[in-house]
């Protein structure tokens, strides 16, 4: 039988990712927070539709503009003095330092969000920052070969996964479940299920203000359950998103 893992990963270091990992703590999981160091402590509001968080607006212009039709939420990224203690113990990802579309830019531009990256998160918590998510889930040939030569092991998109294999590239690893969508309980039901020889891996993505919107879908109660899912399972493994990479390729070890 293949190994079964189940993956966390929330985005862009907020504020709810507090809360996020009193209760991953609490149950004993891991998890990945893909995080962007240029914007460790800024403060936004997103606008949103439903479930999605659909644009970033400066907190000044949200209060000018009160013809708006859309909700908004509270927006604020965890600051730098405080990311140590806060993602200590977790794995902690790349995002870019700006979040920033990396096919955008200039080669040297593109190497320097991340590196930058590694650099100073390697720097706070001491160790390799070996993966990646891409902002706005934007990627290229060029950009998957940039993160291969500057040591990232695997990249996170935004694709939706058709099932529970690992992916043949791993700069191309797509989301099983996105909290925000209607699915995500049924998907995961038929992963707790699945039997199969190959390993398999369910990687559940979130924005922290996602939780905080308290629709049907997204709010802590459908978190803490989706936790209580899995957590307790001997035959479901819950950490990290480079953990299960790890285990799945070389039996754990960094390579
Ligand atoms: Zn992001």
């Amino acid at each position: 039988m293949g190994k079964k893992f189940f993956t966390w990963n929330f985005d862009d270091g907020l504020e709810e990712d507090k809360e996020i990992i009193r209760i991953l703590k609490s149950c004993n999981m891991g998890a990945t927070f893909n995080l962007n160091s240029g914007l460790f402590g800024k403060r936004q509001m997103i606008g949103r539709i439903g479930n999605l968080g659909v644009k970033e607006i400066p907190q000044s212009k949200y209060n000018a503009d009160k013809k708006t039709i859309l909700k908004y939420s509270i927006h604020y990224r965890i600051p730098e003095d405080e990311i140590e203690q806060v993602y200590g113990g977790f794995e902690v990802a790349s995002h870019t330092a700006d979040h920033v579309d990396l096919t955008k830019l200039a080669p040297m531009e593109s190497r320097w969000q991340v590196e930058e990256d590694q650099r100073v998160m390697g720097e706070i918590f001491q160790q390799p920052v070996v993966g990646f998510a891409y902002p706005f889930g934007r990627r290229n040939e060029r950009t998957k070969k940039l993160l291969r030569e500057i040591g990232i092991q695997y990249a996170r998109t935004m694709q939706m996964a058709k099932d529970f294999r690992f992916p043949e590239d791993s700069m191309e690893l797509p989301v099983t479940g996105w909290i925000a969508k209607k699915n995500t309980l049924a998907v995961m039901q038929k992963f707790v299920e699945s039997e199969s020889e190959e390993d398999q891996i369910f990687l559940m993505f979130a924005h922290g203000y996602e939780l905080d919107f308290n629709t049907k879908e997204c709010n802590f109660d459908m978190f803490q359950r989706i936790c209580d899912m899995v957590a307790s399972r001997e035959d479901i493994l819950c950490c990290s998103t480079g953990d299960a990479f790890r285990y799945h390729t070389n039996g754990g070890a960094y390579v």
